[in-house]
């Protein structure tokens, strides 16, 4: 079930719920994107249509932050937690390295997608990280990055590109990219990296 803020879809699912909806869209295999909603993506949607369009054509949107529960709580549709990227992609961790599926982490400064798996190695010793590039690329090198995430033909993707523009990347490419289930995560390569 789904509720609407403020003009936004929302999933009214809790963080386990969340986990499981991203792996029955592994399961069927073609491309699912999710948008992680923050009060700024929301407060920016309300001016710019583009960016609503792109909540409303996310097969998963989740509350990212508490202002976001606590908005829909005064509205009497109350979400049960907060589920921000970094939270979401870290839970999927046991699951990928369980199912032995594949992460391609893009996004960030030039080594740190990297760093950070290596980190996420240290504690998940089986995930197969397939893939990693930095986000600091020109508009024409987007065609060469697309090609690079769909060659390494990953079940997950990671966008750490800043809000909107990672969510626009995904819905650019996706068809493109054929990832079963993309996301952005903002600054949490950043932080996986330390
Ligand atoms: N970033 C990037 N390419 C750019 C601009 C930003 O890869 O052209 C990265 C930046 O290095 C950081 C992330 O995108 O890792 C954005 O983090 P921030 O916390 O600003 O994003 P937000 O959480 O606000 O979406």
């Amino acid at each position: 079930m789904r509720v609407n803020l403020l003009g936004a879809p929302i999933d009214n699912l809790n963080m386990q719920e969340n986990v499981q909806q991203v792996v029955e869209f592994v399961r069927s295999g073609n491309p699912h994107t999710i948008i992680t909603l923050n009060p700024e993506y929301l407060y920016r949607a309300q001016n710019q249509p583009e960016l609503m369009k792109l909540v409303h054509e996310a097969d998963l949107v989740t509350p990212d932050g508490a202002g976001i529960v606590w908005a829909t709580k005064m509205a009497g549709i109350p979400v049960p937690e907060r589920v921000t990227g970094i939270d979401l992609m870290l839970n999927l961790l046991p699951i990928a390295e369980q199912k032995g599926w594949g992460l391609f982490l893009l996004g960030s400064s030039p080594g740190v997608a990297g760093e950070a798996a290596e980190q996420l190695k240290k504690q998940h010793p089986a995930l197969k990280i397939v893939g990693t590039h930095h986000g600091y690329f020109r508009p024409n090198e987007e065609p060469e990055i697309v090609a690079k995430v769909a060659a390494a033909q990953p079940h997950l993707l990671f966008v750490a590109l800043g809000m909107p523009r990672q969510e626009q990347f995904i819905a650019n490419y996706k068809d493109q990219m054929q990832v079963p289930v993309s996301m952005g995560v903002g600054g949490s390569l950043d932080v996986i990296a330390g």
